[in-house]
């Protein structure tokens, strides 16, 4: 990466944790996805109930296949048979001692904004598991509230809406058309702008291009 790039993303990275730090949750920074790697596993103790939603960034890190090999129980949905068990998972989930989650965007003085379908992520990060931890890249940072709904609705929620084969006007134009397409996936919009419990949100703001 082209050190101004760099340079920049350390500075604004270091806003972004101040602004999270003023909402009373923890920002971190990591230079790699190694980095970031590292830090992640610092937070989660071993013996820890991990599960997740909506975290492609995790994947890109190498968190899950992590959290998968080591010694930590993995509570996975996506594995369960049948809905009975797939809904067992998810409340299983509630009561997870973290849960990884990335974002559809976030603003740099720190609010995080999350769109969802099946609303199970928004759900998670605005209660249940005892503490939610946010991988980032700075790809996903933007200005202001108004510019991060619109990298959630014209960037990520296109991309997802094609990645799960989704009849949507986005996943065909490329841009949100406000749609209430049975398909959609902007059911519910999650701005999440201060964390009353000191401790639970944690974000790893990482230096590279992750997730949608
Ligand atoms: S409202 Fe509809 S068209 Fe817009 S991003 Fe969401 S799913 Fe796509």
């Amino acid at each position: 990466m082209n050190d101004n790039i760099v340079k920049r993303n350390e500075l604004l990275a270091q806003k972004v944790i101040k602004g999270l730090e003023s909402r009373n949750m923890t920002g971190y920074y990591a230079a790699s996805k190694e980095e970031a790697l590292k830090k992640a596993l610092e937070i989660i103790p071993e013996g820890a109930s991990v599960t997740m939603g909506g975290a492609r960034s995790a994947y890109e890190i190498g968190l899950v296949d992590a959290i998968k090999a080591g010694n930590y129980r993995f509570i996975d949905r996506e594995n369960a048979e049948t809905p009975e068990e797939k809904r067992k998972a998810m409340l299983e989930g509630y009561d997870a001692d973290f849960f990884l989650s990335s974002a559809n965007a976030m603003t740099d003085d720190g609010v995080l904004v999350n769109i969802d379908g099946n609303s199970n992520r928004v759900s998670m990060i605005a209660q249940g598991p005892k503490k939610v931890l946010f991988i980032v890249g700075m790809n996903k940072v933007t200005s202001d509230i108004d510019s991060a709904m619109k990298r959630a609705r014209n960037v990520a929620a296109p991309i997802n809406a094609q990645r799960f084969g989704l009849s949507t006007p986005c996943s065909k134009l490329g841009t949100c058309m406000n749609c209430k397409s049975p398909d959609t996936i902007c059911c519910q919009f999650l701005i999440t702008r201060f964390s009353r419990h000191t401790d639970r949100i944690h974000v790893i703001l990482v230096n590279d291009d992750l997730g949608f």
